[in-house]
């Protein structure tokens, strides 16, 4: 999401940065290109005037032009009053204080319900050690309830279903009683949604909300239609009441007017996004991540916790020692080749790095995952002793190993190359992940 954003933002960043005096022509220039990408972002219009307001009023104000770096200064403004719009802190789940906690899925037909029931589900197994029961509550369509199975099989999660001929309270009474008998410390319910709001859909959610308070009831909605899921936030929020938002499909979602207008908007916090279709693709919306990631400053944060999710601790910390000493060899490549493969798309990853926004035809450029392959079929043709010491590869050795893995002499210098990089860029991140935890424990 928000590459158009982001690309406008960071020119115009690029261009202030290092000017050592700001006239409030620069200030209102930058606004005039700031409120033009927002906008083009499909940001809600009323926000986009109060967010550049604010901005100007605190970027033409004494600290900045006093200050040593005042291009620096407007963009942390930028940044803060970014955060600050999508909610300042991130919002963590609510628990009831006694067991279960219950968690209401509602929204329209297709915003993602029945998927994101199955993610959250799988996030609160794995980060918060919680024991969910799933509750099939949307009667309307047999298919839903298949579906509701289908996951809950595929996860190993119990789903809680009385077909389609019991009313939705009914359903969720007798799941509240099983919940307890079972020892399920946490309920989701999913909820039939509509194509529209309408009347009975309301009046349904507020029956089943009435049974017993839930302690969250999250609103899904698709990012990908824009100011219409602002609109649907807002009306659900005044009509059933919701307390915080999952925003689902932002992977699909190229402008994120969505993401930067709900919690303004509805006044309700975005909880959770989700990045894909599949059931580990449910993140934790973290606004001030999500602003560093916009204005091209990386979320170094957040790509060191894919990493601790998804890699093996221990091998990190061989890893780690290895950089340190400096005897990183091509098989220790290989192993991070394939630690890297359990994070995801490369690309993704690719995409949180500072200043990845910067280097051209990346936010278009698919990481070629062949070329992965290709590389280890280069490494597995060398001799343990070229694996150890690269720098032994000449010319006759590198035209063998071309030959064994039926790659080409560019390939494996671009092999080369690219090892020689990654133990640089490697360097770099533990310099910068110790940094962050510095920075952290200031706080
Ligand atoms: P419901 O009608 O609200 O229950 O919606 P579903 O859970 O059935 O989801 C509708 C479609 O959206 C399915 O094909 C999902 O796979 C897809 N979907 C849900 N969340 C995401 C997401 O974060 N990213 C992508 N790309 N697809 C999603
Ligand atoms: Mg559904």
């Amino acid at each position: 999401a928000f590459e158009g954003l982001a690309e406008r933002l960071q020119g115009t960043i690029q261009r202030i940065k290092g000017k050592g005096k700001v006239s409030e022509a620069d200030v209102k220039e930058m606004m005039r290109e700031v409120r033009f990408a927002l906008i083009e972002a499909d940001v809600n219009l009323k926000v986009v005037k109060e967010f550049v307001k604010k901005v100007s009023e605190r970027a033409v104000g004494a600290d900045v032009m006093k200050s040593l770096t005042p291009g620096q200064q407007v963009i942390k403004i930028v940044k803060d009053e970014l955060t600050e719009l999508m909610g300042g802190d991130q919002s963590p789940i609510q628990f009831a204080n006694k067991p279960p906690t219950v968690i209401m899925m509602v929204g329209l037909q297709g915003a993602g319900k029945t998927t994101t029931t199955g993610k959250l589900a799988n996030i609160l197994r794995k980060k918060y050690n919680r024991n969910p029961l799933l509750v099939a509550a949307d009667i309307y369509r047999p298919a839903a309830i298949q579906q509701l199975q289908t996951i809950g099989k595929q996860l190993s999660f119990p789903v809680f279903s009385l077909g389609t001929d019991v009313s939705p309270v009914e359903i969720v009474r007798q799941a509240l009683e099983k919940a307890k008998e079972d020892h399920n410390d946490v309920v989701i319910i999913d909820t039939a949604g509509r194509l529209h709001i309408d009347e009975a859909l309301m009046q349904e959610l507020k029956d089943i909300r009435a049974l017993k308070e839930p302690d969250e009831v999250f609103l899904v909605v698709d990012s990908m239609t824009g100011q219409d899921a602002v609109n649907v936030a807002q009306n659900f929020n005044e009509t059933v009441g919701i307390t915080g938002v999952i925003l689902t499909k932002l992977d699909g979602d190229t402008r994120g007017g969505a993401a930067l207008s709900i919690r303004s908007v509805a006044q309700k916090p975005i909880k959770f996004v989700g990045m894909g279709e599949k059931m580990d693709a449910l993140e934790a919306f973290h606004p001030e991540r999500m602003a560093s990631r916009i204005l091209g400053m990386g979320d170094m944060l957040s790509l060191i916790e894919k990493a601790q999710e998804n890699v093996d601790e221990e091998k990190a910390k061989e890893l780690e020692e290895k950089f340190r000493t400096q005897s990183f060899t091509f098989d220790d490549f290989i192993d991070q080749l394939n630690q890297v493969k359990k994070m995801g798309p490369l690309e993704d990853i690719i995409k949180m790095l500072p200043g990845a926004g910067k280097i051209k035809g990346l936010e278009n450029a698919k990481v070629d995952e062949k070329q992965m392959g290709r590389m280890e079929a280069i490494i597995y043709a060398m001799t343990p002793q070229e694996k150890t010491t690269p720098s032994i590869i000449n010319s006759s050795r590198k035209k063998r190993i071309s030959k064994g893995s039926g790659t080409s002499i560019q390939d494996v210098n671009r092999l080369l190359k690219q090892f020689e990089d990654m133990k640089k860029m490697m360097k770099q991140m533990t310099n910068m992940q110790q940094g962050q935890k510095g920075k952290k424990k200031m706080k």
